[in-house]
């Protein structure tokens, strides 16, 4: 069956009646219709949340296989409930781009989703659309400042680095020339779209602690020099209030249902590379106040979306994580074993063996971080019972935790074993969860740790462009921030096509860019796509709504 259909046949609950199996009293959230609402922030209770135990999902390195962590992360929360333990899951929030284009929506699959899925895929509350006008109102302030004669600042056109953003994966727009049509249309100058979840303001949305932090986030974002080579920030343009205005709701984080009617808690959506890859900071604190355990997810592989949990998120909102589900399937680590995607249904003892150490090396990275690693494998109904002894056997040689997890056949039901594992661990971890570097150390020293301890790079190379951006960061005074580090997911070096574990390479950074209202500067190392493209064939071919109102097609 379809995700779609498999969604449909579930009997909603009201949202009150996940509130009160939270704690949550409905007279204190935010009913957006009959199944979804938002959650003041004031329910936050820092002290409870510190009783949580947070579990984070990770996986090894994607392919376009697709290895299921979010998936995971909602069959790992159905098991975990029917475990006695009171657990939510938390995650982001999807995009439109991905939902129309090849990837699909991001609410889980089979027996192991959020819902209502056709809701949460598309609009849901409206954060987006929010986040995405944030963003715009500031691209009209900067391009009404230059027209200006009597409020001008200065600013060069030339170095200004804020675009437009708009959710939708359309790649004509991603570069532009605005300002045409005469002296009263404005100064002309190239600009271009990115995807909304690319914007800076979805970074800072999902790191900030409440309202005036984010704020004073919004005020501090780098908009480019002066023609004198002052640096100019939202503040400067007294954009800021407006601009948290239109967040206010947007900064609510959403309650919605799992299948089995336990508590999802869906916000934000930054991305992976370009910025930390995981929901926000509130809607983590918020699971973590009502439940026992509260699960969450990372984008991309352990690498991407894990690292910057720990060293970005963890670090700024001192958060310690007890356990770290490693979510691999065999399809995956055949492909890195290098079988084409076309064959990984076919049962192959050598490539899948091959393509283990990209697994042991994302297990060692764990455990660099002192958290305890158990190995999720995503059974896909192709898998064979030898193969899957290959990876007991390989954890059993790592000496960790191995559980086969069925969540997306059966739910739940799928996830005991490896639920019972998570609990196992998290009784027994310490808690002595230690970032990769800290965040004073130089901005050279961080991404050393991060390209030679996690990526397993020789050393790093900075090429002209990041050589004038470190000093452009020391002039600024940003050093101390943590480093985003924009690399390709596909493998654990910066170069998409060595797959494994490649060894005896180097990092190249190319630039540095400032994201000075999230916090964090990020070195790039690869072409990063930040406004995507349709496929020739988009998804949103399929998508189709009848006479009353139901939708198909969504995945
Ligand atoms: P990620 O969060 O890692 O990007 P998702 O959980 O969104 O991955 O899963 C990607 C896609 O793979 C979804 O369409 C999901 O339904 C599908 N999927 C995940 N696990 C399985 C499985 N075991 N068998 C079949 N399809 C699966
Ligand atoms: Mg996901």
């Amino acid at each position: 069956m379809k995700d779609i259909e498999i969604a449909r046949e579930v009997t909603l609950r009201p949202i009150a009646e996940i509130s009160e199996k939270l704690g949550i009293p409905s007279n204190t959230f935010e009913p957006y219709g009959h199944y979804k609402a938002k959650l003041p922030i004031e329910l936050i209770d820092t002290e409870s949340a510190k009783n949580s135990n947070l579990v984070l999902v990770s996986a090894i390195s994607p392919t376009p296989a697709g290895e299921g962590k979010t998936t995971m992360s909602i069959g790992l929360t159905e098991g975990l409930n029917q475990l006695g333990k009171k657990t939510t899951v938390v995650l982001r929030e999807p995009s439109l781009g991905p939902v129309f284009g090849i990837k699909g929506g991001a609410t889980g699959g089979g027996y192991s989703q959020v819902l209502p899925m056709e809701d949460i895929n598309l609009h849901f509350t409206g954060d987006f659309a929010a986040i995405e006008k944030a963003h715009n109102l500031l691209s009209a302030l900067i391009d009404n400042n230059i027209q200006s004669k009597t409020n001008s600042l200065n600013l060069d056109p030339r170095t200004i680095s804020w675009k437009r953003v708009l959710d939708m994966n359309d790649r004509s727009l991603r570069h532009v020339i605005v300002g045409l049509g005469g002296t009263a249309s404005g100064i002309p100058r190239e600009t271009g779209f990115d995807i909304t979840a690319a914007s800076e303001i979805m970074a800072i949305l999902c790191l900030a602690n409440d309202l005036l932090d984010l704020k004073n986030r919004l005020g501090s974002i780098f908009i480019g020099f002066t023609f004198k080579g002052d640096p100019i920030y939202a503040r400067d343009l007294k954009a800021e209030g407006a601009m948290t205005a239109l967040l206010k709701d947007a900064l609510k984080p959403n309650l919605v249902q799992t299948i089995e009617g336990n508590p999802g808690i869906i916000h934000g959506g930054p991305f992976a590379n370009i910025a930390q890859g995981t929901n926000s900071v509130i809607a983590t604190r918020m699971g973590m106040t009502f439940s026992d355990y509260t699960v969450t997810e990372a984008g991309f592989g352990f690498d991407l979306g894990a690292e910057k949990f720990f060293d970005i998120k963890c670090q700024s909102a001192d958060l310690s994580p007890k356990v770290v589900v490693l979510t691999a399937t065999i399809r995956a680590l055949k492909y890195h074993g290098g079988k084409p995607l076309s064959d990984l249904t076919q049962p192959d003892l050598d490539a899948l063996k091959k393509g283990l150490p990209n697994l042991e090396k994302h297990v060692e990275n764990i455990k660099q971080f002192n958290v305890e690693p158990v190995i999720a494998i995503n059974r896909f109904n192709s898998d064979s019972e030898e193969e899957i002894a290959v990876i007991q056997e390989k954890a059993k040689e790592l000496g960790v935790s191995v559980a086969i997890a069925e969540v997306w056949a059966k739910g739940g039901k799928g996830a005991l074993d490896l639920a019972e594992k998570v609990v196992s661990i998290a009784e027994k971890a310490k808690g002595d969860f230690t970032p990769m570097y800290k965040w004073e150390d130089s901005i050279e020293d961080k991404i050393e740790k991060i390209a030679t301890k996690i990526y397993g790079a020789e050393y790093v190379d900075y090429n002209a462009q990041a050589k004038k951006d470190l000093k452009k960061i020391k002039t600024l005074g940003l050093e101390h921030l943590p480093v985003c580090i924009a690399k390709t997911q596909k493998s654990l070096s910066d170069n998409p096509k060595l797959l494994g574990r490649p060894k005896d390479f180097i990092i190249t950074v190319r630039e540095i860019e400032i994201a000075a209202g999230a916090g964090f500067v990020i070195p790039i190392t690869g072409n990063i796509m930040r406004m995507p493209g349709l496929p020739a064939r988009p998804a949103s071919e399929q998508i189709d709504i009848d006479a009353k109102g139901n939708i198909s097609g969504l995945f």
